[in-house]
């Protein structure tokens, strides 16, 4: 089946006792003994998510899927499933809340990390240690829009024995199938664009096979307790069933987003991994349906032209997240404080669903203005 039906029909059930043709919300936290459909206790197993998990397994062409409270505890459940004293090799350019999770939380745990450039081939080979398990990359990355060769690095985990994980955040499962190329599996935040309304927090990891690593992160889900609540699991997939149509739209306004700014001379650098001159545009052409809705940008001016322009937009909120239907433009080292390894001239835009013109018309003049 094409995408654009399974996002609507997966885990959709008519409901049997009152006929309605959308789910209901089952906010009950306990089951009656002996039901057939076999629940106990909602964070053990609950219908809404239920269906989430089944329609998320369905369009990455996964096995298993394991649905979380956020990103950020779907990628926490992951490492948690590792064992003090194992190594993992995360991207230098990491969105920026899991390098916390490992300095802060997971390096006090005795678990092991290095930073690398996952574009150079070599160096994530030579960074292999013998107490290696997790390979983890994130593609396009967040904020520089790397690109990083999914079917490479899942061969050189292969090869080593090695657990291949993938933030596929901003790809979203309508523009990247990481597990059909390899991976091992795939997290999304779908805070962003799954929820695709900025109306809630959630995270799912998608297991490409049953294993000793996917019991793991079921059992952190139901005994770790971190999981989405019933009416945020029925949003969220109420939110899927336009994923595809949405991403459209992002895609074709990003495109052309990013042509215009690549001629304007208050910019210096257009990060897009559409454009022909993005250092990762050939392996985004081959592992990618489209190239998505965001981009970075780096202004002439520095810090406070960057400064400037995002708090000049009107359509575009100055604010943080991103795969909303709205256009959100943030100055991206200012948000990520101290550590941050973001270039201070980068303004980091998610593209919405408004109309081009009316965000270029606002690009425009705010990149005009002071
Ligand atoms: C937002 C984001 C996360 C974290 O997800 P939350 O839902 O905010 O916990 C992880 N990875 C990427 C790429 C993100 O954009």
């Amino acid at each position: 089946m094409k995408v654009e039906t399974i996002a609507i029909q997966a885990g959709r059930n008519v409901d049997e006792e009152m006929g309605a043709v959308m789910p209901p919300i089952h906010p009950s936290s306990t089951y009656h003994r002996g039901n057939n459909a076999g629940l106990v206790y909602s964070r053990l197993d609950n219908p809404n998510r239920h269906s989430l998990e089944t329609c998320l397994t369905e369009l990455e062409g996964g096995n298993e899927s394991i649905a979380f409270a956020s990103g950020m505890a779907a990628i926490n459940a992951v490492f948690h499933a590792l064992s003090p004293g194992d190594h993992m090799i995360l991207p230098d350019d990491i969105y920026f809340g899991v390098r916390e999770l490992s300095s802060e939380v997971f390096a006090r745990w005795g678990l092991e990390c290095s930073l690398v450039d996952m574009t150079d081939l070599d160096t994530v080979r030579a960074n292999i240690r013998p107490n290696t398990r997790l390979i983890w990359a994130e593609t396009p990355s967040n904020p520089m829009l790397k690109i990083t060769d999914i079917a490479a690095i899942a061969e050189i985990s292969r090869r080593a024995g090695l657990i291949f994980g993938v933030d596929g955040t901003w790809a979203t499962p309508i523009l990247q199938h990481p597990l059909e190329l390899g991976a091992d599996l795939v997290v999304h935040s779908s805070t962003k664009y799954l929820g695709g309304h900025s109306d809630l927090i959630g995270g799912i990891v998608v297991m490409a096979a049953p294993s000793e690593l996917s019991q793991r992160i079921r059992q952190i889900q139901g005994i770790g307790g971190a999981v989405p609540s019933p009416f945020d699991s029925w949003l969220l997939l109420r939110g899927i069933r336009t994923l595809p149509y949405r991403m459209r739209g992002h895609c074709s306004n990003a495109r052309a987003i990013a042509e215009y700014l690549t001629e304007h001379p208050q910019v210096v650098a257009v990060h897009y991994p559409g454009l022909e001159s993005h250092p990762g545009h050939e392996i985004a052409k081959s592992q990618m349906m489209d190239y998505g809705g965001m981009l970075s940008i780096q202004v002439a001016g520095g810090a406070p032209k960057a400064a400037s322009v995002a708090s000049g937009t009107r359509l575009f909120t100055e604010a943080t997240s991103l795969g909303g239907v709205e256009s959100l433009i943030e100055h991206r080292a200012k948000v990520e404080g101290p550590g941050s390894l973001t270039p201070d001239d980068l303004l980091r835009i998610s593209v919405g669903l408004e109309h081009v013109d009316d965000l270029i018309e606002d690009l425009s003049q705010a990149l005009s203005a002071g």
